[in-house]
């Protein structure tokens, strides 16, 4: 079944001055969506990418005066904003990756109240159960894997409560709510250093590094063979619009099917950069779990799709843009 958006329709992004918030808006805009609220707590000046067309405005949204203002005379919300990062983030900061319940909390009570009709979260592959990610060869999560619960501490028992929120606003008040839970997004526009950044970023960043310096030396967290699915980001945001205009309700992954390891992630960064290096494995950092791939059968089913984007076209778009930023000093616009 459908359930598409129309173009006159009012809408909020949160976390619009994020990675995917950016990009988000970006594809609403050349869609012909005309009436779009973005908002975010940093400061305007830190968006990653800012339209003049839309409303921005700068709120905590972990405040619920601020999410009634944010929802007002809204119809579609985009739920997008929350406190987190890559693995060295996230394992350090739970409390803070908890407190974003407030944000969907406060979120979903205040849609209620002005009766917003339907609401997008962004969950994450975090809250699958730890048990099932403990070999390198793990095979593929499937959505069903979220249970018996044993999340990512911190963050994925964040996601995994607030999915839980949406469903019952779904099934006590009506609001139609839509869950994906995306798997390692990466792409050009988006955190790359400074402690948040993700795995692709932050070896597309030491590569770049590495070839500015003239260096032959890279530093890999754990020992390299901890396996991932990436998802680059235009799959990711052509996910999101299938699932809005379907019936779907329930917690869905969205994320792409080709496992690496993180070495292997390292060799296509550094064939697309032509350059060779010697690896010094950080043996105790953060590494998260050992293996961890999204299982598609469910997205096939039900969107009659699945994320397609490879690995090796995504990183090389993100390698250039990680590399033209480190090299120019200032930020640059995607064309
Ligand atoms: P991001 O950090 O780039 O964007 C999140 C934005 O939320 C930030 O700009 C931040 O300032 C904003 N925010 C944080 N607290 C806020 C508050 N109190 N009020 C208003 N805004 C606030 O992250 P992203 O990669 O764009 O992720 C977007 C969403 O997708 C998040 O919910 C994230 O947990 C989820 N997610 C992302 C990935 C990924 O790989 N990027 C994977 C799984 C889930």
């Amino acid at each position: 079944m459908v359930d598409f958006m129309e173009k006159t329709e009012k809408i909020l992004v949160t976390g619009a001055g994020g990675f995917i918030g950016g990009w988000l808006i970006r594809n609403l805009l050349s869609q012909g969506f005309k009436h779009i609220r973005a908002v975010d707590v940093k400061p305007s000046s830190e968006w990653h990418q800012k339209y003049n067309e839309v409303e921005n405005l700068v709120l905590d949204l972990q405040n619920p005066i601020n999410t009634l203002s944010a929802s007002r005379k809204i119809d579609v919300v985009y739920n997008l904003a929350a406190d987190m990062g890559g693995m060295g983030f996230i394992e350090k900061n739970k409390a803070l990756c908890m407190m974003s319940v407030l944000i969907n909390t406060n979120l979903l009570e205040a849609s209620r109240l002005n009766g917003v009709n339907k609401y997008f979260f962004a969950s994450s592959a975090c809250v699958y159960n730890q048990s099932y990610q403990l070999d390198v060869e793990s095979p593929g999560l499937k959505e069903s894997d979220a249970y018996p619960a044993d999340p990512e501490d911190g963050y994925g028992w964040e996601k995994l409560f607030s999915e839980r929120m949406c469903r019952h606003f779904g099934e006590d008040f009506g609001l139609r709510v839509r869950i994906a839970r995306f798997h390692n997004v990466y792409g050009p526009l988006g955190t790359f250093e400074g402690g948040r950044e993700k795995a692709p970023a932050a070896i597309c960043r030491k590569v770049a590094e590495a070839v500015i310096r003239g260096s032959d030396e890279i530093q890999i967290w754990g020992d390299g063979e901890q396996t991932r699915s990436f998802t680059y980001i235009n799959d990711t945001i052509l996910g999101v619009q299938k699932l809005m205009d379907s019936s779907y309700s329930s917690p869905i992954n969205l994320g792409s099917s080709q496992m690496v390891s993180i070495n292997q992630l390292v060799n296509i960064v550094a064939n697309i950069a032509n350059i060779k290096l010697k690896r010094k494995y950080i043996l105790d950092a953060p590494k998260g779990v050992r293996g961890r791939n999204s299982e598609n059968t469910l997205i096939k089913e039900v969107l009659g799709w699945e994320p397609e984007i490879t690995l090796e076209f995504g990183l090389e778009q993100t390698y250039k843009w990680i590399y033209d930023e480190l090299s120019s000093g200032s930020k640059k616009s995607w064309r």
